[in-house]
């Protein structure tokens, strides 16, 4: 049977994960997080003490790294990293630069692109990220590109630190949320970019439930529900 597969990508912290889920639970569809393996691949190389900006010794790293993502009964996705479940740690905020680097690796991205493209095989799925509607899905269903202007990005990213309980400073999330779009748009292996035939949603000043709104309008109208 053919498989609905919807491509959300964007800059982090517009949004997307909290409204990928969001959408998939409505449809009824698998939501997978793609930022999420490659945290874990950047968690390893931490871990490992591997300089995440070499190429060669993170290429290395693949040859041994063992990463499994698993659903639990409510459909949320645990990252297991040498079987051990990470899903936590990898949302620290240190593992974000780390995981921002290795995946301008071009080999981290060879190595985890047939396992993301099966998964999209085998589920109907929303899937975010940065390429996948450019070059992991190029055929999928719908293609959103949800974005947001980054001090609204950062004022998100900088409320759900403090919510968490971690320590942060606005002005040094703005400048990570800055550096990090920086690299994810410069990178020469599947930058950051809108695909031609994605439809473009600027959540900046938008109510988590306005954005969401117009997410699945978008969605429905692409696939004709
Ligand atoms: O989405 P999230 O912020 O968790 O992603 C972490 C990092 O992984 C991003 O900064 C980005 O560099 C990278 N990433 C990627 N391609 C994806 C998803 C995430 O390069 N499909």
């Amino acid at each position: 049977m053919k498989r609905i597969n919807i491509a959300i990508d964007g800059p982090s912290g517009a949004g997307k994960s909290t409204l990928a889920r969001a959408a998939a639970e409505k449809l009824g569809f698998r939501y997978l997080d793609t930022g999420a393996i490659y945290r874990t691949v950047g968690l390893f190389a931490r871990e490992e003490g591997v300089d995440p900006s070499d190429r060669e010794a993170v290429s290395g790293l693949l040859e041994k790294i063992r990463l499994r993502i698993e659903f639990d009964g409510q459909g949320v996705q645990h990252m297991y990293l040498m079987d051990r479940d990470v899903s936590r740690e990898i949302r620290l905020n240190e593992i974000s630069g780390y995981a921002s680097r290795v995946s301008a690796i071009p080999e981290v991205r060879a190595f985890l692109l047939e396992q993301q493209r099966q998964f999209a095989r085998t589920s109907d799925v929303v899937m975010d990220g940065r390429d996948i509607g450019t070059v992991v899905l190029p055929g999928a269903d719908v293609k959103v590109f949800l974005t947001a202007s980054p001090e609204e990005r950062a004022r998100r990213r900088y409320r759900e630190l403090l919510e968490r309980g971690q320590q942060a400073d606005y002005d040094r999330v703005l400048a990570e949320v800055q550096a990090r779009d920086e690299m994810d748009i410069h990178r020469a292996a599947a930058p950051l970019k809108q695909a031609e035939d994605a439809a473009l949603l600027d959540t900046t000043g938008l109510s988590p439930e306005e954005s969401l709104d117009r997410l699945l309008a978008i969605i429905k109208g692409g696939i004709g529900r």
